[in-house]
């Protein structure tokens, strides 16, 4: 059986996001496709805290200047909520490598590149919780009712 499970997920635009003036624009993506904005703000993150977020590249030769690029100037840190809420924003940042990535994902549409690739998202259930009590407090997460909610999923799918 399909299991249908409402879930919060972490979305960070990057410093190229930013400093190329489309946070509007990605933002814009979520709310357009009906995730709930559960939590936002700005942040300057620093080499401990990407050390942690980026552990599982810590082999890879290219682990500290992704830190590095990271740190170039302040991200914006989103929670997101809806129905496979995970999988569903993965598949809207489209993969990795933002010259492979099809047009019509935010990769696909805003990057030429593996790293410069506008946004970060979480990429299992167990990674967005630890994820998103890494960079929010638990009052920094609202809880209220989405207005469109009823014209945005059928009743069997929540
Ligand atoms: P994703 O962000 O798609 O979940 P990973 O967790 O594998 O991908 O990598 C984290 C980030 O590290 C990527 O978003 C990208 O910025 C950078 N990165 C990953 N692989 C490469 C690579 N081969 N070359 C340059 N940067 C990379």
């Amino acid at each position: 059986m399909y299991l249908i499970v409402m879930e919060k997920t972490l979305v960070i635009l990057k410093p190229c996001t930013l400093q190329r003036g489309l946070v509007g624009e990605i933002l814009n993506r979520f709310d357009r496709k009906g995730l709930r904005l559960c939590g936002m703000k700005m942040v300057q993150l620093t080499d401990e805290i990407l050390s942690e977020h980026y552990a599982h590249l810590s082999s890879k030769p290219f682990f500290q200047r992704v830190k590095d690029s990271m740190m170039t100037a302040p991200v914006v840190v989103c929670c997101y909520e809806g129905v496979d809420a995970i999988a569903a924003v993965r598949a809207l940042a489209g993969p990795t490598n933002g010259r492979l990535a099809a047009p019509g994902t935010i990769r696909g549409d805003y990057s030429m590149s593996f790293q410069e690739n506008i946004v970060h998202t979480s990429d299992s259930p167990e990674t967005a919780a630890i994820e998103l009590a890494r960079f929010f407090k638990p009052e920094e997460i609202y809880e209220y009712k989405q207005a469109t909610f009823d014209y945005l999923y059928a009743s069997d799918e929540y």
